[in-house]
């Protein structure tokens, strides 16, 4: 979300004429862009902001901005971080660069020569004003993109701290996001990811009198909406949550051809006692059942198939009260799951949950960090094991890059599984057939052919 909300500011900058630079010291205008999901999050944004300060000393003029998370929405007081932070000018919410902008425009900050340059371009795309232009750098060469489809989130879920930080779910309007959709595409970019905290409830919040016959109600419609724009050759999605997946949903998976079989789905614990102080809102077993649901309808991808549903989840350790026994009915569960990729992280109190005023955070770090390491190795043997039965196998890949080190081309596969491969040509955001010669848990490598 944070990418795709800088590449939005980095977009609105370019229409004032600023162009990239490579380090801050060269930069007149600086923004942070901050996430504080966990504390070891936070922690990193405030040793940032420590190194801009001789910065500003430095340049007075220059201007220091700080966005996202750690600024908050409405409920957050401003006061506090001005006063901890006077070294930044301005402070903007997240997904809301207007802040800057203004300051930069009400300053006379801004370059007119390569304004109207840059709307030049813009024309020369078909872009409308409120369409995002990719930074000159991006043009023609930018592989994926984000695009936000659902804004903040209203499920409050214990232990989580971004319904205070990015505000109530908004879902975006249909003929922005898929005009957004269009202009990417005609950029360049090849795959694009709809993006939302719960992405699977698109449209739920959308009032009646916005839906008309070609309005998208659900993202499964907006799926088919965006599946229609030339250019684009790969569609996906995250996050969803397991209590708003239809089958609807899962049958415009299937359906189009452009939407990835690559579902991530975060089931968080897998003990119906931790699930429900998290207040998810369902139970390991519904969890199953949505996982065969998935695979019935979407192929498994088990046994070396190069096709099916891969499944990613995210997972907590450590939650306040998770006993030895509970966490274990969480290990168990991967081991029977058998998922393509687990996101693990130690539970870490933020302010404001429902969990950190309510429960003690009481299990030792020590312990939190056994459990993340034992569900660690656990899934790693496990992805092993899944990505070994693609030896010999021919995998499609879109390329994003080459590696800067060992200059090696990289792209994905529809499952979403890194593969390396050598090769002479230029094959930056074109697709590949790449026989797989290695396979690791975290990547591939294969030869084109
Ligand atoms: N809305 C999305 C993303 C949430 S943030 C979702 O529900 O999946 C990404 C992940 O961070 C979450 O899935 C969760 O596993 C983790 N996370 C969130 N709050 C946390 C906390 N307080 N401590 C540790 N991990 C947390």
């Amino acid at each position: 979300m944070n990418e795709a909300d800088s590449l939005r500011l980095a977009s609105a900058l370019e229409r004032l004429g600023y162009t990239p630079v490579d380090r801050p010291e060269q930069a007149d205008v600086v923004v942070l862009n901050t996430c504080v999901v966990r504390q070891s999050a936070e922690d990193k944004v405030y040793g940032r902001l420590g190194s801009l300060k001789p910065l500003k000393e430095q340049r007075p003029e220059r201007v220091i901005g700080l966005m996202g998370c750690l600024v908050g929405d409405v409920l957050q007081d401003p006061a506090l971080l001005r006063r901890r932070f006077p070294w930044v000018d301005v402070l903007m919410p997240p997904s809301e660069p207007g802040p800057l902008l203004e300051l930069l425009t009400e300053q006379g900050l801004t370059d007119e020569g390569r304004a109207i340059e840059a709307a030049e371009v813009a024309r020369r795309y078909r872009l409308q004003d409120g369409d995002l232009l990719l930074p000159a750098r991006e043009r023609g060469a930018l592989v994926l993109a984000y695009v936000p489809v659902v804004l903040g989130c209203s499920h409050a879920c214990s232990y989580c701290i971004i319904p205070y930080r990015r505000g109530v779910e908004r879902s975006r309007p249909p003929e922005e996001i898929v005009a957004e959709a269009k202009s990417l595409a005609a950029q360049g970019v090849k795959q694009i990811t709809l993006l939302g905290q719960i992405v699977d409830r698109y449209g739920l919040d959308l009032q009646t009198s916005d839906w008309n016959n070609n309005n998208p109600r659900s993202l499964a419609d907006l799926l088919r909406q965006i599946h229609e724009i030339e250019g684009l050759e790969r569609i996906r999605f995250l996050t969803s949550h397991p209590s708003w997946m239809t089958d609807d949903l899962l049958d415009a998976v299937a359906e189009l051809p452009k939407v990835c079989e690559h579902i991530e789905v975060p089931v968080q614990a897998g003990d119906d006692e931790v699930l429900s102080r998290m207040r998810r809102g369902y139970t390991v077993d519904d969890y199953r059942k949505l996982i065969v649901r998935i695979r019935n309808r979407l192929g498994d991808n088990q046994g070396g198939h190069t096709s099916g549903a891969s499944i990613a989840t995210d997972i907590i350790v450590g939650f306040p009260g998770e006993t030895a026994e509970q966490f274990q009915h969480t290990y168990d569960l991967l081991v029977e799951l058998r998922l393509d990729k687990a996101h693990i992280a130690r539970y870490s109190p933020r302010p404001q949950t429902l969990a950190a005023r309510r429960f003690p955070d009481d299990v030792p770090l020590a312990e939190k960090e056994r459990r993340r390491k034992a569900l660690d190795d656990l899934q790693s043997e496990i992805v092993g094991e899944i990505n070994a039965r693609l030896l010999g196998q021919t995998v499609e890949a879109l390329v994003e890059g080459k590696d800067r080190r060992k200059g090696r081309w990289y792209g994905r596969t529809r499952t979403d599984k890194l593969v390396f491969f050598e090769d002479e040509r230029d094959w930056r955001g074109r697709m590949v057939n790449v026989r797989v010669t290695w396979a690791g848990p975290w990547s591939l490598i294969g030869e084109v052919g």
